[in-house]
């Protein structure tokens, strides 16, 4: 079982608090379709031969390609690797590219699970996030991709944005609730170096909301989301049961992974490997047949163990002490005492004797938690 990442490297405008690799030089899109399927070519052994359960579309904005530009990219992929006949097949998409025509499309293509990346239903958030659509345009689109058949849906949202109040953040949940959709991927805005916010940050021009308001937003969510039935089944992700993201689940539980694209990471069980985030020299060194530029970093025993830790304890599974017993006997006898001196914080943590897991109060202080519980290297 393995995943396939194809990361689509381009984006009409930057959003503001985006750090995610992009260009906005849509003029190389055909120069990059046809690099990208030279490099599956050259690395068709990567996941030597194991059946691939998802492929993922992200970026950038993978909406900017065609449907039929997304359907080369999955016959390639489907004469190269061995993809499940059920495989679930995901498309990250911004609301401004689905036009009615394109939705029809879409809908006969191999894509069968849509990511909408709507942010928030509030025009005035939209706006300072710098993005393209606003929420009448939202609603729409994802009503329209239910009418073709596009039923299993995700939303992103993103909340603690500056001067956002509690009431505002409760209208975009709200709404969400309203279009029945059986996922939701909702994340806390943080400050990245190289954003506008970022920028307008360091130079005071927007201050963050206090941490208290951080928290009243993220408990609104917690106990909506609960009172509506999902289950908070990762920090930042909530599903109806049965629609979990199994691409984004199959990365915390180890399975084998193969990225495509500039910035895209790959992971074989042993070595973990990043293109650069390039697009000139991923398109130049491909155009040459060659692999384009990367970097790997070869997994010691103390990393393997390390992104245990830091996966499982983003998710409702937690870590397993007989599991860690048989795979990482070394660390064993401490992570029972690290478990130990928490395990009466209920608070922050359940643990049943074998299955040490974050509530959802922990999962709001996980990086603390999880930094106790990572290994050091000698
Ligand atoms: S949020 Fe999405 S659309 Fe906006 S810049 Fe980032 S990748 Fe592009």
């Amino acid at each position: 079982m393995a995943g396939i990442y194809i990361h689509i490297p381009f984006c009409q405008s930057k959003c503001y608090y985006c750090d995610f690799y992009s260009s906005v030089k849509l003029s190389h899109k055909k120069e990059f379709l046809n690099a990208l399927l030279v490099e599956l070519n050259l690395k068709k052994d990567f996941l030597k031969k194991q059946s691939i359960t998802t492929v993922y579309f992200g970026g950038g904005t993978p909406s900017l390609l065609s449907a039929g530009e997304i359907q080369t990219i999955i016959d390639k992929i489907q004469s190269s690797f061995q993809v499940d006949t059920n495989a679930e097949i995901t498309l990250e998409a911004n609301p401004e590219d689905l036009t009615d025509e394109y939705i029809k499309n879409l809908s006969t293509t191999a894509i069968n699970r849509v990511s909408v990346g709507i942010q928030s239903f509030n025009d005035s958030n939209l706006q300072q996030l710098n993005r393209r659509h606003d929420a009448e345009r939202a609603i729409e689109r994802i009503e329209r991709l239910k009418s073709v058949g596009l039923q299993n849906l995700s939303v992103d949202l993103i909340y603690g944005l500056p001067n956002s109040s509690l009431d505002d953040w409760k209208h975009s949940l709200r709404q969400f609730l309203k279009l029945n959709i059986p996922h939701l991927s909702a994340y806390h805005l943080t400050y990245e170096k190289n954003t506008v916010f970022g920028h307008r940050l360091k130079k005071g021009i927007i201050s963050p909301i206090t941490e208290s308001e951080s928290i009243a937003q993220y408990n609104l969510l917690c106990q909506i989301m609960r009172e509506n039935n999902y289950l908070h089944y990762e920090i930042s992700n909530f599903c109806r049961p049965g629609n979990f993201s199994i691409h984004n689940t199959n990365y915390w539980n180890d399975t084998h992974y193969l990225g495509l694209g500039p910035a895209a990471h790959s992971y074989d069980g042993n070595i973990r490997s990043w293109n650069k985030p390039n697009l000139q020299h991923y398109l130049s060194d491909l155009n040459d047949g060659k692999l384009p530029p990367h970097e790997k970093e070869i997994l010691t025993e103390t990393d393997k163990f390390n992104d245990y830790i830091l996966t499982r304890l983003r998710t409702e599974t937690g870590i397993n002490l007989n599991q860690i017993q048989t795979d990482f006997p070394v660390f064993f006898n401490k992570t029972k005492e690290k478990i130990n001196r928490y395990k009466n914080s209920t608070v922050l943590c359940s643990f049943d004797g074998n299955r040490f897991r974050l509530t959802e109060e922990g999962f709001f202080v996980s990086d603390s938690i999880m930094q106790e519980f990572v290994e050091i290297e000698d």
